[in-house]
């Protein structure tokens, strides 16, 4: 079924819960409908955008053309003797699809549990957390070509997975229109547990339920909750430097946080710039950056589009006259 509805409120569509309003707002339940979309004069006489979620966007004024948004959510099982291949339809909500596999026994997407958004923006964005990226795991992703309508897929090598980048963010953005994505489980346990206080708070005899458990429980400590604030997770991406440029800052910031990486480059974390630059709990009109992790800004109070990118802007600028550093927004400005 297609579902074609103008000027409607995209509040409850994106988590930063913004009063903005899109032209047309579309739905689709099959491949099929998607390919009649595309060819439809609704889609051939506007701009249109591809969402999930809405969990890494921040709309900064209404939206002129058509939002699409996929509601194909069925889930088939491949039963292989060690693992599983899960093809997953890109409209199923990502937690709903780690509970399901929690459920079942299959192993590899546990660490992932909690992470806002849907399965096809998994393929896009290349989630990760606690140690495990959705690269790690991704077999076949399934796209629909906008311009021609026709299915390719790609295998894993073919989607350039890098730090929450895939091919659909670089060279083939707004190109392809995900459909499916396959994962494949593991059926015995392979739990990684290093990161952070995961061995701890899961205890001596892990199962996938309590991995699934402890990473909910640390989210909600950390992290705001969607429902009750607004936000976009991480709004910036921690950058990377040179060894020589890193060198001279860590003399001046003994504390600064830092990760040394291959080739002589070392990621900073961007929340430590921030909150050592001043801006813990500040705000701009109703937008703030969240008390509990700098790295979140949040829609605390009736924020505006243009109080969020004015916070963000102020932020980096701020980030860039102390230390040197650009530091780059993970959300996408739509
Ligand atoms: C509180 C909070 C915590 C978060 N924590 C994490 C975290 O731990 N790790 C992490 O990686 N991210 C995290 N995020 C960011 C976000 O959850 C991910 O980026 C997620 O994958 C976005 O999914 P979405 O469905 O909401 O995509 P959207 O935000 O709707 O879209 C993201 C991008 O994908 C494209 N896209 C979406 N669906 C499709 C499709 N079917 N075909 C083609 N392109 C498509 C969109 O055009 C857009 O470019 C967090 C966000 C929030 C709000």
């Amino acid at each position: 079924m297609i579902d074609i509805r103008e000027n409607i409120s995209m509040k409850t569509y994106h988590t930063f819960g913004m009063d903005i309003t899109t032209r047309y707002f579309v739905e689709y339940d099959t491949v099929e409908d998607l390919r009649s979309l595309l060819i439809s004069p609704v889609i051939k006489s506007n701009n249109f955008l591809q969402i999930g979620g809405g969990s890494n966007l921040l709309f900064t004024k209404d939206y002129p053309g058509v939002i699409l948004h996929s509601k194909i959510k069925d889930i088939s099982v491949q039963d292989n003797e060690d693992c599983v291949i899960l093809k997953v339809g890109a409209g199923v909500v990502w937690d709903d699809f780690v509970a399901y596999a929690v459920s079942n026994n299959w192993y590899g997407v546990e660490n992932l549990s909690y992470i806002p958004g849907e399965v096809g923006a998994s393929a896009v964005q290349n989630v990760g957390a606690y140690g495990v990226e959705a690269k790690d795991l991704i077999e076949r992703v399934y796209a629909i070509e906008v311009e021609t309508g026709v299915e390719t897929i790609f295998t894993n090598e073919e989607c350039q997975y890098g730090y929450r980048s895939s091919i659909f963010k670089t060279q083939l953005k707004g190109q392809y229109i995900i459909t499916y994505v396959e994962y494949r489980l593991g059926k015995t346990p392979n739990y990684k547990l290093e990161y952070g206080n995961l061995k701890s708070a899961v205890g001596e005899t892990p199962t996938l339920q309590y991995v699934r458990d402890a990473i909910i429980d640390i989210r909600r400590q950390k992290l705001p909750d969607p429902s009750e604030i607004g936000s976009a997770g991480s709004f910036f991406i921690n950058p990377v430097i040179d060894l020589d440029i890193f060198l001279p800052l860590k003399e001046k910031y003994p504390n600064i946080v830092s990760y040394q990486l291959p080739d002589n480059k070392v990621k900073l974390s961007a929340a430590w710039l921030i909150d050592n630059a001043g801006w813990h709990g500040k705000k701009v009109g109703g937008a703030s950056v969240y008390h509990k992790q700098c790295l979140v800004l949040i829609n605390e109070n009736n924020a505006t589009p243009a109080d969020i990118i004015e916070l963000a802007d102020q932020i980096k600028k701020s980030v860039y006259d102390k230390y040197g550093v650009d530091i780059v927004p993970e959300v996408i400005y739509i």
